[in-house]
């Protein structure tokens, strides 16, 4: 049974308490066996006495497959019409979840993103929501139904097209629409029982995390973890909607994000521990701007002109400028998919930002230490260190936050990075290693 512990907020929900959303991906709806299997879990959660909204992930590797034939028909396919695509792969999840509940006897209904209220900007393949009117769902639920909704998808507010919200945007899908319909949780049903110190498929003796707060969550997730998204995370710190990470193939308590619970009884007292987790990252690329004149204004054309192609940017570092020639090399990070985009703008733009030349470096990876415990513990960026060099990786980039030291090496170190600070940071468990039950990590 689903077990809805203390909230983490001062307030109970009354109105909707008992509304579950939960999000299935990919993995755990792989194929019929999986269907039927998720559908099972579904219908026993309802018949504990739950409202259950579900989102659904594209079976397997459906989304990828979809990506894969448009890029046989063009090079670069157009926006509206890869969208329209993609969004096909989650509409065949959810009428075959719904059909499989039907079966058991219960009454389901499914539903697209844009039938579901979820409104979004006009960006395609990488949409935001802007609001989300659930009627349709609410009429769904208050006639007995459990409402499936294909994730990661929506409707423009002004064009009234089918927009997706970029990949793995089923998790932001789940957590709009539990801040739209007041839900007790959010459960995110995914390939491994938690959120671990470190990505399992990396280091076996990565520990599950019991709780982790929003704020570690999110660094976590901008730092490469993939358990969550961090869009996702953003959107349930705003509502302060508590996620129980958990798996699908296991019926173990998974992983709580939220606010502090209350810690009024010994047993729901849970410490911050110092450091949440490792995270790695070999997705992101490094653009290296040579020659640039060194003044503010050189920087600032860069990084307009990167700006305004929607290409986000990660670490940046500007080397000390020779002092004879004036001039500057600017390095910046970015997603790997983004690199071309990038120097086209560059080259564009070399005229009025005038550098020299522009060197491009998809070999990286990174590797950050999170945890908001740093902050008041010494030493923590030295054993990092230490723990890198002593493992003889060569660090190239650093960068720091409150909550977080990152780095930059060779993609090729990066798992043996990944294991060194894991284990000099003492989190190696020494029972259970983690299990992997999926493949895909979704
Ligand atoms: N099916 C989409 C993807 O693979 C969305 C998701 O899984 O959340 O990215
Ligand atoms: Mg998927």
């Amino acid at each position: 049974m689903t077990v809805l512990p203390h909230r983490g907020r001062d307030e109970p929900r009354g109105a909707r308490a008992g509304l579950v959303v939960q999000k299935y991906g990919g993995s755990s709806v792989a194929d019929a066996e999986d269907i039927k299997r998720v559908a099972k879990r579904i219908v026993d959660t309802k018949k504990n006495g739950h409202q259950v909204v579900v989102v659904v992930s594209a079976m397997g590797d459906t989304t990828d497959e979809l990506i894969d034939l448009a890029g046989q028909v063009s090079p670069i396919p157009a926006g509206r019409e890869f969208d329209m695509l993609l969004t096909a792969g989650e509409r065949i999840a959810m009428a075959l979840l719904a059909m499989a509940i039907k079966n058991l006897g219960h009454e389901a209904q499914s539903f697209t993103g844009s039938q579901a209220g979820v409104i979004t900007d006009s960006v395609h393949n990488k949409a935001r929501i802007i609001d989300v009117t659930p009627g349709r769902i609410r009429t769904a639920l208050d006639e007995g139904n459990i409402a499936i909704v294909a994730g990661f998808q929506g409707v423009s507010q002004d064009k009234k097209d089918i927009t997706t919200l970029g990949r793995g945007g089923s998790d932001t899908t789940a957590v709009a629409l539990a801040a739209a319909l007041d839900a007790e949780v959010c459960e995110i049903y995914t390939d491994v029982d938690g959120v671990f110190t470190a990505d399992p498929r990396v280091v076996s003796k990565a520990k599950k995390i019991d709780w982790i707060s929003f704020e570690d969550m999110l660094e976590l997730a901008a730092s490469g973890s993939k358990v969550l998204l961090h869009r996702c995370v953003e959107y349930a710190r705003r509502y302060n909607i508590p996620i129980h990470v958990r798996s699908s193939f296991s019926a173990l308590e998974g992983t709580w994000v939220g606010t502090a619970p209350h810690s009024d009884t010994k047993e729901q007292k849970v410490e911050q521990a110092i450091i949440s987790g490792v995270a790695h990252d070999t997705s992101e690329a490094r653009i290296t701007v040579v020659g640039v004149p060194d003044k503010p204004a050189g920087a600032a054309a860069i990084f307009r002109a990167v700006a305004d192609a929607e290409i986000n940017i990660d670490m940046i570092v500007q080397n000390v400028s020779a002092a004879s020639t004036g001039l500057t090399d600017i390095s910046f990070t970015l997603p790997k998919a983004e690199g071309r985009k990038a120097i086209e703008e560059l080259e564009k733009a070399k005229p009025a930002i005038g550098f020299d030349s522009l060197r491009h470096d998809d070999r990286i990876g990174k590797i950050s230490l999170v945890g908001a415990g740093m902050k008041a513990a010494p030493g923590i960026t030295a054993s990092f260190f230490d723990a890198l060099t002593d493992a003889g990786v060569a660090i190239e980039q650093i960068s720091t936050s409150e909550i977080r030291i990152s780095v930059v090496t060779r993609a090729d170190d990066v798992n043996e990075a990944v294991r060194a600070v894991h284990t000099a940071f003492g989190l190696d468990s020494d029972s259970d290693e983690a299990v992997v039950y999926g493949g895909t990590g979704r």
